[in-house]
């Protein structure tokens, strides 16, 4: 930072760095300094390159082992006259593996940062003296940006003009209180960066007021640049189940060279057999059996869930989140634009004096209405304009946008009501006070103080008979589901010199307007999908109570027996009362973001995985704390989505239940790679080791069984990830992340599949062995080698889906067949190929031997898929207990 900045005047500022406070820089001169400065990114730890990939996937386990049976056998090569096919062969297959490893590791981070450019941080500059919203990384030194509340600043700044400034700097100072800034010099120069009152820093929030500020730092070169060396640690956090994962692999790779162990002894102090050969046999049967592409599989499954989610409209900002999402049992969620369409019309209007009118029903308004709707208008910063297309161009809240529209029907226009009474102050809204006001010039030296907004917070006298009269039609307004706006106001001689804040005492109540904002089409369904998937949607607003509970009872949020909370009554309630009501509490009325926290801790001290929207800079908290938090993509500020795990780019809330949808998917595919990946294994295990046990030698030699490990594992499973969802995936509880890996039947699956593989295998092999040929192994070894290669890739088709194959199951997933079609051919020509043949010491086979072999392989899937009914029907029944029990 150039120290100076802080001393100097704003015009010198404004010179030094060549722009314009009022019009911003130029194109070509951005252009210019782009092509200098480059952008305004923080710049990413170095990528490993080719190598240290390579070394890296080298370093596994499966390809430590390889390489080990690599260097063992060019030993045995140079040393005896073996030759020199087995370490082509497994060179061959060690390379084949540490390729595989790559590309699907590739695959997963393309996925991943294609998330990155999703989430743009937007801001608003001045370029070519227009305000233009702009992506964050095309900013220069030298720009003019915008803050407002929510915003997040881009880059480094000085301050030119900055009201009512405060800026969240946590994640530079650590202090959790805002700062407030102004925009004059300083006259001595800070010692610390909480003490730079006119500069604003990269990454910080504003939490309050409004700025402009020539930008002085981008990049690196902010204070946020000069700690990115911390922030770069981006490496993406494990999620739980990955953790899981990676222990349950390290204990199977323990097994697996446990076995390769043993192996390894009963060949060498059993048999007899050579040293080099037991050992290469051991040293092959621990890579087949350590599930090395499990984690890559994990990876991949939530990098494709992650791409899945966003074209539904979910954003995801850690991965981790994918996985959450999925076993999330409450939705919090916002109210207006997220359960509702965010279109709000005013039907209904009541004047003080003036009474009860329904607006489609008058064309002409009376006096009383037109100064309603006039004052209104003047307390409303919405704008509609045209565009170049002379396309209504609508900006500004939903709320007051509604008053805008009714101002335009009745034939008047903010812009005429602004000329008649310019605007002297505001007093800005924001949803824990639920009020705005504005002071307005009157013509013959008067002011005009208008207040609008909750009725029950408006500074009026309730003793009076107008108050009742407005209360019983304001109550009535919300039975309707109309959100409802008071509007009252006060004349003062002359303009008071008091700030506008401390103005707003009983003011007179001149009337309500009633609007109404439907519900969005698609949320019954959701909300119910959700119901059925064992998860509970409760609604969050700053609406009042009566509206709150109309448009809840709609769209099936609010049903017998649920109650419902105010914000006054909420706060009222220590921690353990609320945690005790939280459970039959589905409607939470004139709440402020401060009171959404509470609601999430509640919720989550009574062990619930919650996920909860938010929009606005107060409602950051509440996001972070929740397990799940989810900003608006399009209403949200720049501070939500900086504090959410997803953003959704509609705004909707079916959107977060397709996510669900899509996380609980991702799980499922992971839990289906597991149960594909590790039963094989330990058949490989028993097999080899029953086999030397009794005497028959190793059925399977070292090239066959790493090639079946290749192809089995690496392939397929690999495709897993990209199965859709099941129907059944939104039928079913959350899974909690306490839930063990081989609940829910897996583990008997597994289980199932170890033995029938075990027995299978080793009756083909005896049968090969002694009834297809005199006691010759090399039938028995080439019938064994198919059926169990291509066993153990068909059933995976029993596998991926939960329920009954039908011929459905075939097509739901191209990429998959397409994998299993290139391994059911390598494994073809490995067996056909004279040439490959020899490499792998098989033979041809008489049609008898093939007859069997193409029968048998189908044994597992048609166990499996037995298995499969009779677990579907138990768990038909446990559902239907679970649903009478409720
Ligand atoms: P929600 O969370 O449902 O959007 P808010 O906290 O934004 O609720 O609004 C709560 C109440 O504040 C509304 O019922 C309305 O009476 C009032 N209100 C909303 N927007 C404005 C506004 N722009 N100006 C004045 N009052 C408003
Ligand atoms: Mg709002």
């Amino acid at each position: 930072m150039k120290m100076t900045n802080t001393q100097l005047p704003i015009e010198e500022i404004v010179q030094n760095y060549s722009t314009n406070q009022t019009s911003g820089l130029n194109d070509a001169e951005v252009v210019r300094r782009q092509e200098e400065n480059g952008k305004n990114v923080l710049t990413e730890a170095k990528k490993p390159n080719i190598f240290q990939q390579i070394g890296r996937h080298i370093s596994d386990i499966a390809s430590l082992v390889l390489l080990f049976a690599v260097v063992l056998s060019i030993y045995l090569a140079l040393t005896t006259d073996s030759g020199w096919t087995k370490p082509i062969v497994i060179g061959s297959i060690l390379v084949l593996n540490v390729m595989i490893g790559m590309y699907q590791e590739h695959s997963a981070e393309q996925a991943l940062s294609a998330l990155k450019k999703l989430s743009v941080h937007e801001v608003q500059v001045l370029r070519n003296g227009q305000k233009i919203m702009l992506d964050a990384t095309e900013l220069v030194v030298g720009d003019v940006i915008l803050l407002e509340p929510g915003s997040q600043v881009p880059a480094d700044a000085r301050l030119i003009t900055a009201s009512n400034l405060s800026i969240d700097e946590a994640i530079l100072t650590g202090e959790s209180l805002p700062v407030d800034k102004i925009s004059e010099p300083l006259r001595e120069e800070p010692e610390e960066i909480g003490d730079y009152q006119n500069i604003v820093f990269s990454g910080t929030a504003v939490t309050q007021g409004n700025a402009t500020a020539v930008v002085t730092e981008i990049g690196m070169q902010t204070e946020l640049g000069s700690i990115a060396g911390m922030l770069n640690q981006t490496k993406v956090k494990q999620t739980p189940l990955q953790n899981r994962l990676n222990r349950l692999v390290s204990s199977l790779s323990g097994v697996a060279i446990a076995g390769g162990i043993i192996i390894f002894l009963l060949g060498m102090f059993l048999h007899g057999d050579p040293l080099a050969s037991s050992l290469m046999i051991g040293v092959s049967l621990a890579v087949a059996a350590v599930p090395e592409t499990l984690p890559i599989i994990v990876t991949i499954s939530l990098a494709h869930g992650v791409k899945k989610m966003a074209k539904r409209n979910a954003i995801m900002r850690r991965v981790s989140a994918v996985e959450t999402i999925g076993n999330v049992n409450v939705i919090a969620s916002d109210k207006t634009g997220t359960l509702t369409q965010n279109k709000m019309t005013i039907t209904k209007l009541w004047v003080n004096e003036g009474g009860l009118t329904a607006v489609n029903e008058v064309d002409v308004l009376d006096d009383h209405q037109a100064k309603l709707l006039k004052m209104f208008g003047l307390a409303t910063n919405a704008q509609i304009t045209k565009d170049e297309n002379d396309l209504a161009l609508e900006i500004g809240d939903s709320t007051e946008l509604a008053i805008v529209r009714l101002l335009h029907k009745f034939g008047m226009s903010r812009n005429s009501l602004e000329n008649d009474s310019p605007r002297l102050a505001e007093d800005p809204f924001d949803s824990t006070k639920k009020t705005m006001a504005t002071l307005q010039k009157l013509p013959n030296n008067k002011s005009l103080l208008i207040v609008k907004g909750a009725f029950d917070r408006l500074p009026i006298n309730r003793d009076t008979a107008e108050y009742a009269e407005a209360l019983k039609n304001h109550d009535a307004f919300g039975r309707e589901a109309l959100r409802v706006l008071a509007v009252g106001y006060k004349v003062f001689d002359g303009v008071p010199t008091e700030s506008i804040e401390n103005l707003q005492d009983e003011v007179d109540l001149l009337g309500l307007v009633g609007m109404i904002d439907p519900p969005r089409e698609e949320v019954i369904a959701a909300i119910s999908e959700a119901h059925g998937a064992g998860i509970k949607t409760v609604m969050i607003t700053g609406d009042h109570l009566e509206t709150a509970k109309a448009i809840a009872k709609k769209i099936g949020i609010l049903n017998a027996g649920d109650s419902v909370l105010t914000g006054t009554e909420l706060r009222k309630l220590s921690d353990e009362q609320l945690m005790d009501q939280i459970e039959g509490t589905t409607v939470f009325a004139r709440v402020s973001p401060e009171d959404k926290i509470r609601i999430v801790t509640a919720w989550q001290e009574q062990g619930a995985v919650v996920a909860m929207t938010g929009d606005g800079v107060n409602d950051a908290p509440a996001l972070k704390a929740a397990n799940v938090g989810i900003a608006m993509g399009i209403t949200g500020t720049e501070v939500s989505k900086g504090a959410a795990d997803m953003v959704l780019t509609d705004d909707n809330f079916a959107t977060i239940v397709a996510a669900v949808s899509e996380g609980r998917t991702v799980y499922q595919n992971i839990l289906k790679a597991v149960e594909f990946l590790i039963g094989v294994n330990f058949a490989q295990l028993f097999l080899m080791i029953f086999s030397v046990a009794i005497g028959w030698g190793a059925p399977l030699i070292a090239e066959q069984l790493l090639l079946i490990n290749v192809l089995a594992d690496g392939i397929p499973g690999f495709y897993l990830s990209r199965e859709p969802g099941e129907k059944s995936v939104m039928k079913q509880k959350p899974i909690t992340q306490l839930t063990s890996i081989f609940a829910n039947g897996l583990g008997t699956r597994v289980a199932i599949r170890a033995v029938t593989f075990t027995i299978l295998t080793l009756s083909i092999y005896a049968f090969g062995r002694f009834g297809m040929s005199n006691g010759g192994a090399a039938i028995g070894m080439t019938m064994l080698f198919l059926v169990l290669a291509l066993g153990s890739m068909i059933d995976i088709y029993a596998i991926k889906t939960r329920e009954s194959l039908r011929v459905a199951s075939f097509k739901s997933n191209p990429t998959l067949n397409m994998g299993m079609t290139i391994a059911v051919v390598l494994v073809l020509a490995v067996a056909i190929l004279p040439p490959l043949q020899n490499l792998f010491e098989l033979v041809s086979l008489p049609p008898m031997a093939w007859l069997i072999v193409v029968v048998t392989m189908f044994i597992p899937t048609i166990v499996l898929e037995i298995n499969k009914r009779l677990q579907n029907r138990n768990r038909v029944d446990n559902e239907y207990q679970a649903i009478t029990e409720d």
